[in-house]
């Protein structure tokens, strides 16, 4: 917290009042929403404050390149606060047959890094021990990255299944296993036609490269995410996850759920209150109760 106050002193104490408020309630919770502001004011400390930014970032990127950037929260795995379950499907692959052949659950501290996560780091340089990487630049904008917990009990694992360890980055595996793109810049590129979607009379070049008028533009997105989002075209799948499934789609469920006569507060985050009056509902319905809302749970409402 005090670090948080230090980032902070050039602010109003209004508005260093309504961030800690932001943050405290969260904490509460167990959980770290999105931060109500742009990217630029977001306090440092926890990538989390970008979290329906970047899940409208990764969900842009699926547009782009359908079917080959997945989610792997489906495997023996557990993730740590901010981290993303994503990796190409290739990469995928191996984990699932590595993580198989030890037979235990393995522990993720980081995984895809969106760029608005990064963009947040990038603007904490200069208090990080450690080097930078610009949006676009990091090994972990891949889709070919994990850092795991017991780096050396996997290693045997891994190895034989296409991810090689990082030398002096003892946490860090890439897969090198092959068929696979670089997909950076269509990290850069999907951040690009998300704000030119939303923002028609201020467009920016579709490039891919990250330059000053990206970089500007990324700085004055909002942290919560975009008021058009790329779900409102093609809807997602709705579950509780780690990290927790923020935006306009969770929000309109949970108005549904009301109006279907289920307790249930909307605040556009699918955490657990959300997931119990999902299963509450498939229950009323004699769906599945398994709190997954697909194509076949969204028909039932009226
Ligand atoms: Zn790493």
């Amino acid at each position: 917290m005090s670090n948080l106050i230090d980032d902070l002193s050039n602010q109003t104490p209004e508005f260093i009042l309504e961030v800690c408020e932001e943050i405290n309630a969260r904490d509460a919770s167990g959980s770290r929403g999105s931060f109500k502001g742009l990217l630029k004011n977001a306090p440092f400390g926890s990538t989390s404050v970008v979290n329906c930014l970047s899940q409208q970032l990764i969900a842009q990127l699926q547009v782009i390149m359908p079917g080959g950037f997945i989610s792997y929260d489906d495997l023996n795995v557990d993730l740590s606060d901010a981290a993303f379950p994503y990796v190409q499907a290739s990469a995928k692959q191996g984990l699932a047959k590595a993580i198989q052949a030890r037979g235990v659950k393995m522990l993720v501290n980081s995984s895809y890094r969106t760029i608005a996560q990064q963009m947040l780091l990038y603007n904490d340089r200069f208090n990080n021990p450690n080097p930078v990487a610009p949006p676009g630049r990091s090994n972990h904008q891949t889709g070919l990255a994990i850092d795991i917990e017991d780096p050396r009990g996997w290693e045997p694992f891994l190895v034989q299944h296409g991810w090689s360890p990082l030398p002096g980055d003892p946490p860090h595996f890439d897969y090198l296993g092959g068929g696979t793109t670089d997909i950076r810049s269509t990290s850069i590129l999907a951040f690009q036609q998300l704000w030119n979607i939303n923002n028609p009379k201020d467009k920016i070049d579709e490039d891919g490269g990250f330059g000053p008028q990206t970089e500007g533009a990324l700085n004055d997105s909002p942290a919560h995410g975009f008021a058009k989002a790329p779900w409102d075209n093609k809807p997602r799948v709705l579950k509780l996850t780690q990290p927790r499934m923020e935006g306009s789609d969770v929000a309109r469920l949970q108005e549904s759920l009301k109006k279907a006569g289920i307790t249930v507060s909307v605040d556009a985050e699918f955490g657990p209150g959300t997931d119990k009056a999902v299963k509450e509902f498939q229950q009323k319905k004699s769906l599945t109760a398994d709190g997954v809302v697909g194509p076949k749970t969204l028909e039932h409402f009226a």
